[in-house]
């Protein structure tokens, strides 16, 4: 029972093909539901840290999607001081109907651990065979968001959530909830959910960052942005979390 389409991938793919091409390399890595899936990487690779950046593996979460074109878009210069990998919309068929799944009805954010019929999970297995991230940093949205929150999970380095945490506040409100996605929290909207190896090996289903976290890297974001505030908030909410994101990694991380 496929939703009507209320967003138009062409539109999208004609704004990744407008990016300056000094600075970036837009790439057709493969097929997900007949759709494109685009990869953007620098024009000119550095040696230096790479940055994993992806939104939209959720359809109906459109603001972290809007975020990637928008920074994309922007190229700041604190773009150019790091490596990228970056996803801009993992979902587009869910992306263009608002819907949350694939067009098989997969959550595609629970296809990582196992064997998998989703050929996005299995594509995106495939791009981070073999590579190291110095961190993931993934732009959601959650329906019933009362403001911005985040997921962290790091191992042998400094957190993040504080800084970047501190700076969504002058964007937006932090989640107040005490309790959020089934997870405790500490009420100014950081997720307490130490990710350990004993906590992975329990869930059954895996979403892409634990696979990311036990096999690429060792710093995994889950920026959440609330649905109901405006869309330019939460897209600003989204590139405020990503400015902390690259200063922390082109500063003091250098690695
Ligand atoms: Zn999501």
């Amino acid at each position: 029972m496929a939703m009507p389409v209320v967003r138009d991938y062409r539109r999208l793919e004609q704004r990744l093909q407008r990016l300056s091409r000094r600075v970036w390399h837009v790439e057709p890595v493969g097929l997900v539901d007949g759709l494109r899936f685009y990869q953007v990487r620098p024009r000119k690779p550095r040696a230096g840290p790479t940055i994993l950046l992806s939104a939209g593996i959720h359809g109906e979460e459109p603001a972290g999607v809007e975020a990637v074109l928008t920074f994309l878009e922007s190229s700041p210069a604190g773009a150019r001081v790091v490596n990228w990998i970056i996803w801009p919309c993992i979902n587009p068929y869910g992306w263009e109907r608002n819907q949350r799944r694939s067009r098989q009805g997969l959550d595609i954010n629970r296809q990582f651990r196992g064997r998998t019929r989703c050929e996005h999970a299995r594509l995106i297995k495939r791009l981070v065979a073999g590579r190291h991230f110095v961190l993931s940093l993934e732009f959601h949205e959650d329906v019933d968001g009362q403001g911005y929150y985040l997921y962290e999970g790091c191992r042998d380095r400094t957190p993040l959530a504080p800084a970047i945490l501190a700076r969504v506040a002058r964007v937006m409100p932090l989640d107040p909830r005490p309790q959020i996605d089934g997870h405790r929290a500490d009420g100014r909207g950081l997720i307490l959910r130490p990710l350990t190896r004993a906590a992975m090996r329990r869930r059954r289903q895996w979403p892409m960052a634990y696979h990311l976290f036990a096999h690429h890297t060792d710093h995994v974001l889950g920026s959440e942005t609330p649905v109901g505030a405006p869309l330019d908030r939460r897209v600003a909410a989204h590139l405020a979390a990503l400015e902390v994101v690259i200063a922390a990694v082109s500063g003091d991380r250098g690695q």
